[in-house]
């Protein structure tokens, strides 16, 4: 459940005027996902962590290689993240989807490559982009309802996979703690 900590810890980093509610859910997400940023515009905004099979999804997860690191002359490469680098970014992610509902910054899309200077976060859209067609090969391959692949693959989220990306290299084999500011603003950013 350490989740829970990095989840909350960055959420108040981010909003630390209006902290909101973090639940547990015992069901599934529909779209098998871990986290869930749930807007509301009549209660308050919260988080689930959905708890049934949490453990295998996040075996899973530790099997990704999450961290995009800059080139030397082979360009860049993509190397497993530590424990603490998964938690930050799956946290940095679900944060992310507050910003999107509460503070509406323009979304990161495949095309935003074309505008963004940064070499580094441009490549980073460019791999995300290719990340996408793979996951829809992937999902019409297994069959996977219409309403499963709408919830993964949309404008929301291929934002919130950039920042995720992005937080989860920022940090790789850096001092997570120290670089808490950035990773809020980077949270917080908005595409050009
Ligand atoms: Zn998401």
């Amino acid at each position: 459940m350490t989740i829970f900590v990095y989840l909350a810890a960055l959420d108040r980093l981010v909003f630390p005027e209006d902290p909101v509610a973090i639940n547990f859910s015992i069901r599934k997400h529909c779209s098998g996902f871990l986290v869930a940023h749930h807007p509301n515009k009549n209660a308050e905004t919260r988080y689930n962590i959905y708890v049934d099979g949490l453990a295998d999804l996040w075996e899973a997860r530790k099997k990704e290689r999450k961290s995009w690191i800059p080139g030397n002359r082979r360009g860049h490469r993509l190397v497993k993240a530590t424990r603490e680098e998964l938690l930050v970014s799956l946290a940095a992610h679900e944060v992310r989807h507050r910003v999107q509902s509460d503070c509406s910054p323009k979304k990161f899309s495949p095309k935003s490559a074309n505008l963004v200077k940064d070499k580094f976060i441009k490549s980073i859209i460019r791999f995300e982009a290719l990340v996408l067609e793979e996951d829809r090969k992937t999902y019409n391959k297994e069959n996977k309802s219409k309403f499963f692949i709408r919830g993964r693959i949309n404008r929301k989220e291929f934002d919130a996979n950039v920042i995720e990306r992005l937080i989860a290299s920022k940090i790789h084999r850096k001092n997570a703690y120290s670089l808490r500011e950035e990773t809020a603003s980077i949270i917080k950013m908005s595409a050009p």
